[in-house]
């Protein structure tokens, strides 16, 4: 048996230090907005080499209040990968605008400047206010060449970090790029809560300030408010509970990032595709995504053998049913949807065991043997 992610591996680890965390912030009685938050944000921020933090209660969240603060809404369109979780696309629908894709790099999976290009100069409209890459599995997508193209084009550029907490484009920490960064602390993320959180870091002082009022019902003074903001808070549990775990998060990434190297050299001469660093690109491995042309045939047989994967994501956004309204047709992004039929995530966290490991690769192997490696 070798399960997908385990976090009770991690929390016996650390018990100590997240039930004394936890009592901590039980003995002060204070859970909404207090001490460890404002800790944590400031802590967050720094790690992240940017000057303010706003802590709220989930990435969804975060994307939709950076979107806001950046003054998008009805009427407005904002460019992103169609090749993400859902919520990515949510946050933009949520604030009135629209959510348009572009196509993904085969080598990297993420958001391709190329194809990104080359739709502005197709659609030029004024309409278009701002681009959201995501930086799928843990690795950073190509900033050089999205923030020429925004500077370019006088874009807003709002990353969705929330799977590459403590990723490095060029020596420098994913959601520092943009006018503001999301993260989210879902529990299985790199960096986790035990329960809903997420972060929006920026180096703007009058975005932080906005981004302060839509998380608190847009609570200038005690019960003053200067607009209509919704409740969007971090409580302080999980602010003392990720402050603990952010002391071990490039621990953990360097766990991962050697696991995935191991996982690659025992899969080499199997008949999947393995992921691939790019040069200058730190990659965190939120995710260990291979891909295989007989994947469905391949989850089920591991499957069998007591291996769990899953798919990220079978379903490309486009083409999902929430979206039916944005008129996209089949076909429409290749690189995606090819995809979409061929990724496979492996079990996967720091964790992991070197038996766990050669269990799935062996397993792999045995399905594989004979397929011819393919290139995208
Ligand atoms: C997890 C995730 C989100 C949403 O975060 P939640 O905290 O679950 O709301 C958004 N985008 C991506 C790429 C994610 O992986």
């Amino acid at each position: 048996m070798v399960p997908f992610i385990d976090l009770t591996r991690q929390y016996k680890e650390i018990e100590n230090e997240i039930l004394s965390a936890t009592k901590r912030v039980f003995e002060r009685g204070r859970f909404v907005l207090g001490q460890e938050v404002s800790a944590f944000e400031d802590e967050f921020a720094c790690y992240c080499g940017v000057r303010f933090g706003v802590g709220v209660n989930s990435g969804t969240d975060a994307l939709y209040l950076a979107l806001k603060a950046a003054g998008i809404g009805k009427g407005d369109e904002v460019i992103t990968v169609a090749n993400s979780f859902i919520a990515s696309a949510l946050a933009v629908s949520f604030t009135g605008a629209k959510p348009l894709f572009v196509d993904i790099d085969p080598k990297t999976y993420n958001m391709d400047p190329n194809a990104l290009e080359s739709f502005l100069k197709r659609r030029k409209r004024k309409t278009i206010k701002a681009i959201l890459p995501v930086h799928l599995y843990g690795l950073p997508a190509d900033m050089d060449g999205i923030m020429d193209i925004a500077n370019r084009y006088d874009l807003t550029i709002i990353e969705d970090a929330c799977q590459a907490h403590g990723a490095e484009y060029k020596r420098k920490k994913v959601g520092s790029f943009g006018a503001m960064g999301c993260f989210s602390f879902y529990p299985t993320k790199n960096l986790g809560g035990s329960g809903d959180g997420g972060m929006v870091i920026t180096d703007d002082k009058k975005l932080y300030e906005k981004l302060r009022l839509f998380r608190c019902y847009g609570e200038k003074k005690k019960y003053e408010h200067i607009l209509k903001g919704g409740n969007s808070r971090l409580d302080e549990i999980q602010a003392a509970l990720l402050r603990v775990k952010l002391r071990y998060l490039d621990q953990w990434n360097e766990q991962r990032r050697r696991k995935a190297s191991i996982y690659k050299k025992k899969l080499e001469g199997s008949g999947v595709v393995c992921p691939v660093e790019k040069k200058g690109s730190h990659h965190v491995y939120h995710f260990f995504v291979i891909r295989s042309k007989r994947r469905n045939g391949l989850q089920v047989f591991l499957k069998g053998k007591g291996i769990d994967t899953l798919i990220h994501y079978p379903i490309p956004i486009h083409l999902q049913k929430a979206y039916k309204d944005l008129g996209y047709q089949r076909g429409e992004f290749p690189v995606t949807e090819r995809f979409s039929k061929q990724v496979l995530s492996l079990p996967f966290f720091p964790e992991l065991t070197e038996s766990e490991m050669d269990e799935v690769a062996t397993q792999i192997k045995t399905f594989t043997e004979g397929d011819v490696i393919y290139k995208p």
